[in-house]
C-alpha cells in the first residue's frame, strides 16, 4: 500500500517534496493512523534546512492527527476509529532514568516524529500505540493538531517558568507557539502577559488571544518597557527564532526571575554572568511535553480556554507553506487537510476520500 506524504528534499536546502512512498507492514505494539490534519511548525523548516543534521527523504510533520485503521500484535492502548495524535515525542525506552522520572521527553533513545521517525505530513502514518495520546471528544481534529506541538510545547514551557496567577510571563515570539502560549498563560495560568514580536500583525493577533501588553521590538526596547512599566517580568518565555530576543529576555525579567528556552535558531546566546550571578537570574530550556502534558493541554483546548487559529490547506501546497513561514508571514497556523484537494487520487487510499 502507498502513501502521499512530504519529505526533506534531498539537498536539505530547507525545502520540501510531496512524494508517493511504500507504507511499511507494522511491527509489535504499532498502529496505522490514516491521517486527518497536520500542522506546520517552524521545528519542521529547521529539520528541512538541516539545522540540527541531514534527514534526508524524511517524511516531516509532528502536529498529526488522525484515526487508528489497523492495530499490530501487542496493542493495548488503542483499537480501531481512536482518535490519536502523532507528536514530537514519538516514542522513548519506557526504562530509563529520564522516562522513569516524568522525563521522557529527555530519554536518551527518544525518537522523534518528523525528525529521527517518519512524521504526521502524510496521508498515513505508522505509531508506537503506547505513545500516540489519544484526542478527548469535544476538541475539533484541526485545532487539536496545533496543540500537538505549538499548544503543548508552550503549555509546558510556561509551567516550567514557574509563573504564579497574577504575575507578568513575557512570551517572546507570537508565531505558531506564541499565540498559543498567550492563551495558556492567560486563560489556564491566570498570568499577566506581554507579547513580544518584531510583526505588528502577530502582535494585533497576541492581543486578541488576550496579551495585556504588546511590543513591537523593531519599535521598542522590549526588555526596557518591561522594566519600566511592571518593574519587569516574572518570567519569560523565549518562542522567537532569534538570538536577539533570547538576549531581551534576560534583560526584560526581575531579579530573580527565570527564563525558558523554547525557540530553536541554531545559534548561541550571550550571557552577562554579573546579571545572571547578581539577579539571580534562571535559564532553563523546555523541550515540547510529555504524553501526559500533552492529555492536559487537549483537555483545555477541548474547554474552550484554548482556541487554536488554524488556516486549511493542502498537502500538495506543503512548499508554499514553507515559503510563507521563512518569510514570516503566517498568522496562526497552517494546517494540511490530507483531504484537500484529494480529488486526484494518490491511491493510498482508495478511493475513499
Ligand atoms: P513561527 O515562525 O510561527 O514564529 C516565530 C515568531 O518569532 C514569529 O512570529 C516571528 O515574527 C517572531 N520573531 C522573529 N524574530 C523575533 C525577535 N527578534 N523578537 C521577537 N519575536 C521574533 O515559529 P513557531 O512554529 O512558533 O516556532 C518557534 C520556534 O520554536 C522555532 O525555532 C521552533 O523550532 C521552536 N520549537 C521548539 C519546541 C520545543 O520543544 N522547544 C517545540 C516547537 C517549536
Ligand atoms: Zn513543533
Ligand atoms: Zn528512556
Amino acid at each position: 500500500m502507498k502513501m502521499k506524504a512530504a519529505v526533506v528534499n534531498p539537498k536539505i536546502d530547507g525545502f520540501v517534496e510531496v512524494v508517493e512512498k511504500e507504507i511499511r507492514p507494522l511491527q509489535f505494539n504499532e498502529a496505522l493512523v490514516e491521517v486527518e490534519y497536520c500542522g506546520v511548525c517552524h521545528t519542521d523548516l529547521h529539520v528541512a534546512a538541516g539545522d540540527y543534521g541531514q534527514k534526508e527523504g524524511r517524511v516531516l510533520g509532528h502536529e498529526g492527527i488522525g484515526i487508528v485503521k489497523q492495530v499490530a500484535d501487542g496493542v493495548k492502548a488503542l483499537k480501531v476509529s481512536d482518535r490519536v495524535s502523532i507528536a514530537w515525542m514519538y516514542a522513548a525506552c519506557g526504562a530509563c532514568e529520564y522516562c522513569n522520572t516524568g522525563r521522557e521527553t529527555l530519554c536518551r533513545t527518544v525518537l522523534n516524529a518528523g525528525y529521527t521517525a517518519d512524521g504526521g505530513m502524510a496521508t498515513h502514518c505508522i505509531v508506537n500505540a503506547d505513545y500516540a495520546v489519544k484526542v478527548p471528544d469535544g476538541l475539533d481534529p484541526a485545532q487539536a493538531s496545533s496543540i500537538t506541538c505549538a499548544g503543548v510545547t508552550t503549555y509546558k514551557g510556561i509551567k516550567v517558568s514557574g509563573i504564579r496567577p497574577g504575575q507578568w510571563l513575557a512570551m517572546y515570539g507570537a508565531g505558531g507557539l506564541g499565540n498559543l502560549g498567550v492563551q495558556y498563560a492567560k486563560k489556564v495560568f491566570g498570568a499577566h502577559v506581554i507579547a513580544i514580536d518584531v510583526n505588528d500583525e502577530k502582535l494585533a493577533f497576541a492581543k486578541e488571544c488576550g496579551a495585556d501588553l504588546v511590543i513591537n521590538v523593531t519599535k521598542e526596547d522590549a526588555a526596557k518597557v518591561m522594566q519600566e512599566k511592571v518593574g519587569g517580568a516574572h518570567a519569560a518565555v523565549v518562542t522567537a527564532v532569534s538570538k536577539a530576543a533570547f538576549n531581551s529576555a534576560i534583560d526584560c525579567v526581575r531579579a530573580g526571575g527565570r527564563v525558558v528556552a523554547v525557540g530553536l535558531p541554531p545559534e548561541n546566546m550571550d550571557l552577562s554572568i554579573p546579571r545572571i550571578v547578581l539577579d539571580g537570574i534562571e535559564v532553563v530550556g523546555s523541550l515540547v511535553g510529555t504524553r501526559k502534558d500533552l492529555e492536559e493541554a487537549f483537555q483545555f483546548g477541548a474547554e474552550g480556554l484554548v482556541v487554536p487559529k488554524v488556516q486549511l490547506r493542502s498537502l500538495e501546497e506543503t512548499p508554499e507553506i514553507f515559503e510563507e513561514m521563512r518569510q514570516g508571514k503566517i498568522t496562526g497556523r497552517m494546517v494540511i487537510d490530507m483531504k484537500k484537494g484529494h480529488s486526484d487520487c494518490c491511491g493510498a487510499c482508495s478511493g475513499q476520500h
